[in-house]
């Protein structure tokens, strides 16, 4: 069973985690994956891999980001300053942006 998560949230948005052991933590989205409903947010959710010693690298551990539930993320807006809801806005030349629900302010230019 696939669900298509139905998120705004796009690579390269600022977002803020809402809920979980990083609530409150930020950073940039580095993937989406619509289909498992899952995000990559820089510096959130890091876990620890052990890597086996090679010619390349001493091997040791290693921290790396884990994806995460994209509900667990809101969009973070600079104006105001926390997580908000995204709407989205039809242009008259039939593009959308998306914007704040709380400012108003456009996020897409
Ligand atoms: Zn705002």
């Amino acid at each position: 069973m696939t669900t298509t998560v139905k998120s705004r949230i796009r690579k390269n948005d600022e977002v803020i985690v809402i809920a979980g052991r990083d609530r409150g933590a930020r950073g940039k989205v580095i993937r989406v994956s619509r289909n498992d409903g899952t995000v990559l947010v820089s510096k959130v959710n890091m876990v620890k891999r052990h890597t086996r010693q090679t010619e390349q690298s001493s091997g040791g551990i290693i921290e790396k980001e884990a994806p995460f539930a994209i509900s667990n993320v809101q969009f973070f807006c600079s104006k105001c300053n926390t997580g908000v809801r995204l709407g989205v806005k039809n242009l008259d030349d039939g593009s959308k942006v998306r914007t704040c629900r709380k400012c108003g302010e456009v996020l897409d230019s």
